[in-house]
């Protein structure tokens, strides 16, 4: 074991927006060293990113107006581990059903995404979500607020959690190489082990 095994995880949270606070708040109960990106110097030394939920053509919005939208796609290929939720699900899709005029997403993850895909722009809900990672699957309580579905998943990814609705499976959580993309958001509810299972696979 080097030093480097044994050292705290560095792992940087996309904060553009918002919904930034919780992960961090998570990260830190876990152990994890970490930092709020905005700028292309902030990625220097990350084991890990978290791209958090929200709005995500406001988020496509600052990231490229702060310049960090290119660096961060290069830092990604180049093999930095990422956890996406909601709006982080949609930004890393390579194609979004609905975007907004304009939209663009970062094209980590070989999906289509529809945005808002549970009805109405304020619906929200939580429910118990079997989310397959590795060998394990956690049943991890999960909100869905004004969630995507992803309504394509290309070759090479892994569909790793989906939830029953009235047309069949939705899938709500995809996985690519070192990109893992949720529908909903595991940090809402004081529940860490997912967190916790992406932090022991950095
Ligand atoms: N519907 C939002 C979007 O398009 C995502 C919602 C969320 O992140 N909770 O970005």
């Amino acid at each position: 074991m080097t030093a480097a095994d044994t050292a705290r995880p560095l792992v940087g949270v996309l904060a553009l927006q918002g919904g930034v606070e919780e992960h961090l708040s998570v990260l830190e109960s876990l152990g994890a060293e970490t930092r709020r990106v905005r700028l292309p110097q902030d990625l220097d030394g990350l084991g890990g990113i978290i791209l958090p939920g929200r709005e995500s053509s406001t988020i496509d919005k600052l990231a490229r107006s702060f310049g960090v939208a290119e660096p961060l796609r290069r830092a990604v290929e180049g093999g930095l581990p990422v956890l996406a939720t909601c709006a982080g699900l949609i930004y890393s899709a390579r194609d979004l059903e609905n975007p907004a005029s304009g939209q663009q997403t970062l094209g980590l993850i070989d999906v289509t995404v529809r945005r808002n895909a549970f009805g109405n722009q304020r619906f929200s809900e939580e429910r118990t979500v079997p989310v397959t990672l590795g060998s394990e699957t956690l049943n991890i309580e999960a909100s869905f607020i004004r969630a995507p579905i992803v309504t394509r998943v290309g070759e090479g990814v892994e569909a790793i959690a989906t939830v029953p609705r009235e047309d069949g499976e939705a899938v709500v959580g995809v996985r690519q190489g070192t990109v893992t993309a949720l529908s909903f958001h595991p940090e809402e509810n004081g529940d860490s082990r997912l967190h916790a299972a992406w932090l022991a696979s950095l």
